[in-house]
């Protein structure tokens, strides 16, 4: 069977791009925290695209959007793409809206060129994914697969103090929150924004990093999700006065963090990539120019694709920590605090977009996403692709963010040409 050119209107696209990005608090680049007025005025433009565009929209108890596009076997799961709303604080246009708005752009294309699908198609603006209000990430995604029920929000609070369900509440969301008449007809998410009805989880997003754009690669073929680790580690030594202590009689809690960070570097460089290690944040204790560090607390973030090797690293790391701590004097403690698996997207869909690169004449790389995204929530519960496209500098998060209008078209249509053969095409 002959394939059709898929050509989707990415000036469509670029043009919900930039009336996203509209949507921010004042400041550089886009901030569009969770449950915010920026947040709430996104999603409702959301909605109305996406109605105007004939998609029936229905949205959850968390504030999850979903824009559908019924297909004509009723009986098959749902094929979800999309990708996140909300942004870090100053962060950049394309980071999460990206694939949204490509997700839209392309179901509003396929369903004008070719007609109603066979299998249902749903593009998803997840409510929140990077964490940058409250203290949890993916409460969007979250909410849909099962991670959170709903519990958590009454026990997490922003740095004002307004926790997670009163935020909702001023949304007229959460219980007793409103929804369309649509979603109530259907029974989806009455008290809970689960879904048991998603079959595939596609996204499309910036890469985050410099790899694509070295490489000189259109598009990222994203074979799976880091898994993070990450600790507290507290060093404590003795504190005492800088100018009478001599040098062989003290326990600098710092002195050993610095022979602990060397290790760390030196340890995560002969793993070689995807591992990376880093300590983000460190804390002096009393951290005065003429006492002796006492005490020194600092956080690590490691992450790899493969779980045993994460598991192997971590080990050896804390065994190496010991053998410092115990040669200097030192005490070590070392508490985990986030521990999230590695997640391996499908292969028979990296394959099927692997073949459409090919037949689109782009340049593609596997590789590994050192950046968590929604799409490893739906891994573990059914078959998930990411298609990446590059980030100029390797830079996001930031008003520097960017990707040129070429670069988002291909992943555009890379991503609508792999909707068309999964839910055009007979199985
Ligand atoms: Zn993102």
């Amino acid at each position: 069977m002959k394939k059709p050119v898929i050509q989707a209107p990415a000036a469509d696209m670029l043009k919900l791009l930039e009336e996203l990005a509209a949507f921010s608090a004042p400041g550089p680049g886009v901030t569009r925290l969770l449950y915010t007025p920026e947040w709430s005025g996104a999603q409702r433009f959301l909605q109305e695209q996406m109605a105007g565009l004939g998609l029936e929209v229905h949205t959850d108890s968390v504030g999850n959007v979903f824009g559908r596009l019924n297909g004509s076997q009723h009986s098959g799961s749902v094929i979800l793409t999309g990708s996140h709303i909300d942004t870090v604080v100053n962060g950049g246009k394309y980071d999460g809206a990206y694939g949204v708005a490509a997700a839209v752009t392309a179901l509003h294309y396929l369903a004008e060129t070719f007609g109603p699908p066979l299998r249902t198609l749903e593009v998803a603006a997840f409510c929140e994914e990077e964490g940058s209000r409250f203290p949890l990430t993916f409460w969007g995604s979250g909410n849909v697969t099962g991670l959170y029920d709903g519990s958590a929000a009454d026990s997490i609070a922003d740095p004002e103090g307004v926790t997670l369900m009163e935020a909702m509440n001023a949304c007229g969301l959460g219980a007793g929150g409103s929804r369309t008449a649509s979603e109530e007809s259907s029974g989806r998410g009455a008290d809970s924004a689960r879904r048991e009805d998603i079959g595939m989880y596609i996204e499309l997003h910036i890469e985050q990093g410099i790899l694509l754009e070295q490489s000189a690669a259109q598009i990222g073929v994203v074979q799976a999700i880091a898994g993070q680790r990450r600790f507290t580690v507290k060093v404590t030594g003795t504190a005492n006065h800088a100018g009478t202590t001599p040098m062989g009689l003290r326990r600098d809690a710092l002195a050993g963090t610095a022979e602990m960070l060397c290790a760390l570097e030196r340890s995560a460089a002969e793993a070689g990539a995807p591992l990376v290690a880093t300590a983000g944040r460190l804390e002096v204790i009393p951290g005065t120019p003429n006492v002796i560090p006492g005490e020194v607390q600092f956080t690590l973030d490691i992450r790899h694709s493969e779980a045993a090797r994460l598991e192997s690293f971590c080990a050896a790391l804390a065994a190496a920590f010991r053998e410092i701590a115990a040669r200097r004097g030192l005490t070590l403690e070392l508490v985990p605090t986030l521990a999230t698996a590695p997640a391996p997207m499908n292969q028979a869909l990296c394959g099927a977009l692997e073949q459409i690169c090919l037949e689109q004449g782009r340049s593609f790389r596997r590789m590994v996403s050192g950046a968590g995204h929604d799409a490893q929530l739906f891994a573990p519960e059914c078959p998930a692709a990411m298609i990446f496209v590059p980030s100029r500098a390797g830079i996001s998060h930031s008003p520097e963010e960017y990707s040129s209008p070429e670069e988002l078209a291909a992943g555009l249509n890379v991503l609508t040409a792999l909707l068309y053969k999964l839910a055009y095409e007979a199985s």
